[in-house]
């Protein structure tokens, strides 16, 4: 199949090779952070000069990096260029506490925009496509992230940013979009208000692809988008600390993510004592940029949870894969002892065809007990119907709920659009125990 890689030298370079190219830019990486007052420091503090790590293993004798030390650095401490030569800033969202500071410099950001590119081109993607980004513009990096990277690709780029629903409607088949890239969350509501214009995405667009990431969705997630918007769904993963999207995609396969392993040196850790899990075991990843000039990051710890497949995949790129994020370390809840992902309630209850398109999950504390409450809005038709189908359903959510984590929630169901939705990513899990 002739044109099936955006740069075909490096998506199959041998693994050995890619190792050695690895290395390469690692010696480069460090000698670059060594700029830098943060890791200056910490290389004289822990006598480990760049020269000194001749390989991948002595590079495990560094510490890792912590959010909690771009928080203590900010905002310049991991600058390894002069300021005049950096032309951007971005920040993570602040999805868990304050938000840290990542500079580019021009570099950089083609770098960047290039991944993005090869992600999509990846999943396929082709400069004939018109590409909405229903991403927030801004500060967040899944705005400019994917417009440099779909423009490199050559597509023609929508910059519809996030919200305003009927215009993204309006706009999707004004300009005959094929694909999007949207928050799934908000992929879900949008279908809602699709609905009530009258319209049907899969007869009333051009939709073909949807690229969804940003947020921990399940399989079950991706398969309602799919049918409800007659596309197929590539999942997207990024993060801010890493430039934001381009550090792992879906291919053709659907089967895992591929991650870019010339750009990325990615390692997993049992997020408890910080030593490696084997590949196939689920851990925490962790970074090392290999090819970043203003702000490389050496050994960052990502908090996410995944797992890495080391076996070949068919589509002939030789870049590993990682499973889908099951969230990230904080993300996990513990109810009467039981630890509890909210992926797993999404998985539960969008696997159920009578569950509409948003749910909220309450942890309260009563008499010194602990409960969980699941707020599930239904699909419309079941709402307004027969009272003993609406509790026949209320029983089988919270028996569905109970076999997959095993503590009995109490599931109460709400009409359509009752639940509070945020602009960006969805906000799933509401702990009032210690308020
Ligand atoms: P914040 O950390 O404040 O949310 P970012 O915008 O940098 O800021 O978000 C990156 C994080 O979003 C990742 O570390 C991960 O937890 C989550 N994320 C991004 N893409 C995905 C995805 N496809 N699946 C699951 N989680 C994702
Ligand atoms: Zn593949």
């Amino acid at each position: 199949m002739p044109g099936r890689f955006w740069e075909k030298e490096i998506d199959t370079l041998k693994p050995k090779d890619l190792q050695k190219l690895q290395f390469r830019r690692l010696q480069k990486t460090l000698k670059q952070a060594a700029r830098s007052p943060f890791y200056s420091q910490l290389f004289r503090k822990h006598r480990l000069p760049p020269e000194k790590i001749k390989s991948l293993t002595d590079l495990k004798n560094l510490p890792f990096t912590t959010k909690q030390d771009l928080r203590d650095q900010f905002p310049y401490g991991f600058l390894a260029v002069p300021r005049e030569k950096i032309v951007r800033l971005h920040s993570s969202s602040g999805t868990t506490g304050r938000a840290t500071a990542i500079f580019h410099t021009q570099k950089d950001l083609d770098g960047w925009a290039n991944l993005v590119a090869r992600c999509m081109f990846m999943a396929g993607v082709r400069k004939e496509d018109v590409f909405q980004n229903m991403s927030g513009y801004g500060l967040f990096t899944g705005g400019l992230g994917f417009q440099y990277g779909a423009e490199r690709l050559g597509a023609l780029t929508i910059p519809s940013g996030s919200g305003n629903s009927k215009r993204q409607i309006h706009l999707m088949q004004d300009f005959s979009t094929t694909v999007v890239h949207v928050i799934p969350s908000y992929a879900l509501h949008l279908w809602k208000v699709f609905e009530e214009m009258g319209l049907d995405p899969k007869k009333d667009t051009k939709l073909r692809m949807m690229l969804i990431g940003a947020e921990p969705h399940s399989e079950a997630t991706r398969q309602r988008l799919e049918e409800m918007y007659g596309v197929e769904a590539f999942n997207s993963y990024g993060l801010s600390e890493m430039n934001g999207p381009g550090v792992a995609f879906e291919c053709p396969e659907k089967n895992g993510m591929h991650f870019w392993e010339d750009d990325f040196l990615v390692e997993v850790i049992d997020p408890k004592t910080g030593k490696a899990v084997p590949d196939g075991e689920e851990g925490e990843l962790v970074y090392t940029t290999l090819n970043r000039e203003a702000m490389p990051l050496i050994r960052y710890r990502s908090k996410d949870l995944a797992t890495v497949y080391p076996e070949p995949c068919p589509c002939g790129r030789t870049h590993r894969r990682m499973s889908r994020i099951k969230g990230r370390s904080d993300d996990m809840f513990i109810l009467k002892g039981v630890n509890i992902f909210p992926l797993q309630i999404d998985t539960t209850l969008m696997n159920i065809p009578e569950v509409g398109t948003n749910y909220l999950i309450v942890l309260e504390r009563e008499n010194f007990e602990d409960r969980m409450i699941v707020r599930v809005e239904v699909r419309p038709e079941f709402f307004k119907g027969d009272l003993f189908q609406l509790e026949k359903l209320r029983r089988q959510i919270t028996e569905a709920l109970r076999s997959e984590i095993l503590v009995t929630p109490k599931v109460e169901l709400v009409e359509p659009d009752s639940l509070p939705r945020s602009e960006g990513k969805a906000v799933r899990v509401m702990d009032k125990r210690e308020m």
